[in-house]
């Protein structure tokens, strides 16, 4: 089937992972999309994921990393956080979909008695149900749709995916969709060689079941050799040209679609496609790539105090907004992963003594609570800039209600029901709800900052939207008190019902909000909060400028 000429089909790219996980494939389908955009398309992305939680909101950042939440309030994958920053595209509901949720609506339409006294099966109701989550993608507004498989070719959990997608390109047309898979060409040291069988192997997997990838790209430690490329090409039935490299970069992970573009891949991606060859503008992506390498005139070190430090992924925008915020002040970042437990137990200054800013992240639960509080007086005390978000937004209130306004025991309900001074409440929406997925105040609200305050400075308006993941919040009940004491709301929603933000105007960089800044920064334009924080903490590290 071929689409006509001048129709506004919207064409698709599916993204496979072949050999092991953690290949980067978010990263890649990100950068693609990138290259693409800066072709002049339209593009959106979406992740399908084979697991069974019907999203990942109700995991531990241990099993999955962070939660990136969209504009919409959905609780994602945190891949769509690299959608998001590399390809400056807009993910919502429906850029994530779980086996759990699409088995959910299958099995909630059954229960409807939707399928008319058929026998609901795996094909073809559900390969059904995730081509229409793929479908759903298609708009006039859409040139070009990046589908990203979660998991690794051979997982018994992805088939149903696999074959969907199978289906979706027979029935769509060649020209109209397209399977890249990202593999692995592991170096064996003990040989001195590159292997390509890993990846001959899971292109096998793939055409078992009717895929056969239409480009490859190649995750390899070193250059690949053309004889590597050739053999790859051969024995995986792909076109010599359509096998590329993605090595290691050295400095960024926004290098990654320098080095795709290099090697045409979206030139070439486009002829496939059947789309106009546009010319491709990287200049200002480039440019930035070349300040992340350039040497800085200053090296800050930021403390981050939280609770699944020892994971990196459970606070990925967190550290690339910092990067961001870094990059923004011309700044080399040094970021000191402090663990809050290991902080109760050792005390503030051993663990902090020497940072130029100490940021606490969300989170949920008791554990490590304490730590994050007195990070928080040590940073309040030493007139060190600090940055508070959500968890540490709730945290510093706790902590300036009994440290400065001498209400010991002062705590958030989530952790003491019986607290004297419940400061951090739960919210009224929330005092009925029992489910816990997808039951919080998500996705973007308005907020409007007081004029005086630091953030409005440098956010360089009064009014904001924000994305929120939380079921507590400042109790109003507190309020006066605390900003007699110098704790002011310089932030609220329009009917000034919910604190959003808060400032101790003597302090030289204290601001904490109650949402979360970190999933809209991008690396060409740092989230005004995370440069403000950045410039605070680079006044400390050199404090003549
Ligand atoms: N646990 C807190 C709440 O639910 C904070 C949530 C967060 O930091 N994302 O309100």
């Amino acid at each position: 089937m071929r689409s006509k000429p001048g129709s506004r089909q919207t064409k698709y790219i599916f993204v496979t992972g072949g050999v092991v996980s953690s290949l980067g494939k978010g990263i890649t389908a990100a950068s693609l999309a990138l290259l693409l955009k800066r072709r002049g398309y339209r593009v959106t992305m979406q992740k399908l994921d084979p697991y069974l939680n019907v999203d990942p909101g109700t995991m531990s950042p241990y099993q999955h990393g962070e939660v990136y939440v969209t504009d919409d309030g959905a609780e994602t994958d945190l891949d769509l956080g690299h959608y998001e920053r590399f390809a400056d595209v807009t993910c919502s509901q429906a850029s994530n979909y779980t086996s759990g949720r699409i088995y959910s609506n299958v099995i909630a339409r059954e229960r409807r008695g939707e399928y008319l006294g058929k026998t609901v099966q795996v094909i073809p109701h559900i390969t059904d149900e995730i081509k229409q989550a793929i479908r759903s993608l298609s708009s006039p507004d859409v040139d070009i749709a990046i589908t990203e498989i979660g998991g690794t070719a051979g997982d018994i959990e992805s088939m149903p995916f696999l074959e969907a997608i199978r289906q979706f390109r027979h029935e769509i047309g060649r020209n109209n969709a397209l399977f890249i898979h990202l593999t692995l060409v592991p170096y064996i040291k003990a040989a001195g060689e590159m292997k390509t069988k890993p990846s001959q192997q899971s292109v096998s997997i793939l055409r078992e079941i009717g895929i056969i990838p239409d480009m490859l790209i190649c995750r390899c430690e070193k250059p690949m050799q053309s004889e590597h490329k050739d053999k790859l090409a051969l024995f995986c039935n792909v076109e010599r040209e359509l096998v590329f490299e993605e090595q290691d970069v050295a400095n960024s992970i926004y290098e990654v679609p320098v080095e795709l573009a290099k090697q045409d891949v979206d030139k070439y991606i486009m002829e496939l496609l059947e789309l106009h060859v546009r010319d491709l503008d990287l200049r200002d992506w480039q440019d930035m790539i070349r300040r992340v390498i350039e040497p800085k005139s200053a090296t800050v070190e930021i403390a981050v105090v939280g609770k699944y430090i020892s994971l990196r992924d459970a606070y990925k925008s967190i550290y690339e907004a910092l990067s961001h915020g870094a990059l923004a002040n011309d700044a080399d970042l040094k970021i000191r992963h402090v663990e809050a437990e290991e902080l109760e137990k050792v005390g503030a200054a051993k663990l902090l003594a020497g940072v130029h800013g100490i940021l606490v992240p969300g989170g949920f639960g008791n554990r490590g609570i304490e730590g994050k509080i007195q990070a928080i007086r040590y940073a309040r005390e030493n007139r060190l800039p600090f940055f508070g978000i959500c968890l540490g937004m709730q945290c510093a209130v706790i902590e300036f209600a009994r440290n400065v306004a001498g209400l010991a025991d002062a705590n958030s309900a989530e952790f003491d029901e019986q607290t004297p001074h419940p400061v951090i409440a739960l919210m009224d929406s929330q005092r009925q709800v029992t489910d816990k997925g997808g039951t919080m105040r998500l996705g973007a609200y308005p907020c409007e900052l007081r004029p005086e305050s630091r953030a409005a400075q440098v956010y360089g308006a009064t009014e904001i939207q924000e994305r929120h993941r939380h079921r507590y919040e400042f109790n109003n009940a507190y309020r006066e008190r605390l900003e007699a004491l110098g704790l002011k709301v310089m932030g609220a929603s329009p009917d000034d019902q919910l604190v959003e933000l808060i400032e101790i105007p003597q302090h030289p960089w204290f601001v904490a909000c109650q949402f979360h800044p970190e999933f809209k920064s991008r690396p060409l334009n740092a989230h005004p909060l995370f440069r403000g924080f950045v410039a605070a903490a680079r006044k400390v590290a050199q404090p003549l400028l």
